[in-house]
């Protein structure tokens, strides 16, 4: 069996009793995308679209194609009629953008909205009261074609396994608080909690993740 393939099942086996695994395939060859859906997987998640477009075109089709990294909008296009999820969702305009593509393809794109927990300035995402904000808009309101599952976030990068934990705590109480509110249209599709990566995923599962998105530690490391 191949390293990958040896790497997806152990993933699976720690990590789908409680949540799903993405298998982060970003700047690898569709040789590496073809063993790990030849071991069973069918997540796959990219950072960039147009490298997601180009690989999906020989791969099988039943893959499930997630949206990892931040967007530019005039490519959203690209990825509107097939894209599975799209956990970057991390401004006002980037969302509508997405509502307009998915109704051009006459469809809804399930969307996370990215949320800001790490303390680097450098992390994407809205705060917690932007996010509060933005779900009490009328531009918020007017979207149709997409529903929001849920949220994202990434800790901040450090060894600091408290600080860690602590982030991933303030974005499962932000999750948590959302729910019980009414700002939501079908608050019971609302089920997602993306969190955790390579580095940290064994304390997002602890911390409640629904979805871990891995990528080294199956597919080995990144130039
Ligand atoms: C690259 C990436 C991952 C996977 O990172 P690994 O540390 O290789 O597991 C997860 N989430 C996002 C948003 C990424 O860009």
């Amino acid at each position: 069996m191949s390293k990958i393939a040896e790497n997806i099942i152990r993933f699976r086996e720690i990590i789908e009793p409680t949540a799903t695994l993405v298998a982060v395939s970003k700047t690898k060859p569709n040789s590496d995308l073809q063993e790990a859906y030849d071991a069973g997987q069918r997540h796959l998640g990219e950072n960039k679209i147009q490298e997601m477009t180009e690989k999906r075109e020989t791969l099988p089709k039943d893959i499930h194609w997630h949206m990892i990294g931040h967007t530019q909008r005039n490519k959203v296009k690209y990825m509107a009629p097939y894209v599975h999820l799209i956990h970057s969702v991390d401004s006002p305009r980037l969302a509508k953008e997405i509502n307009k593509q998915a109704k051009n393809n006459e469809r809804t794109i399930n969307c996370l909205l990215q949320i800001h927990i790490a303390e680097e300035e450098s992390k994407f995402g809205f705060d917690k009261q932007e996010l509060l904000d933005y779900l009490n808009s009328d531009a918020f309101k007017a979207l149709e074609n997409i529903q929001i599952k849920g949220l994202m976030g990434m800790a901040t990068f450090t060894d600091d396994k408290d600080q860690v934990r602590k982030e991933f705590k303030v974005l499962k109480a932000l999750y948590d608080e959302i729910k019980t509110t009414d700002l939501l249209k079908n608050k019971d599709k609302f089920t997602e909690l993306s969190m955790g990566m390579t580095g940290d995923y064994e304390i997002a599962l602890e911390e409640g993740s629904t979805m871990v998105r891995i990528g080294s530690a199956i597919f080995g490391s990144r130039d």
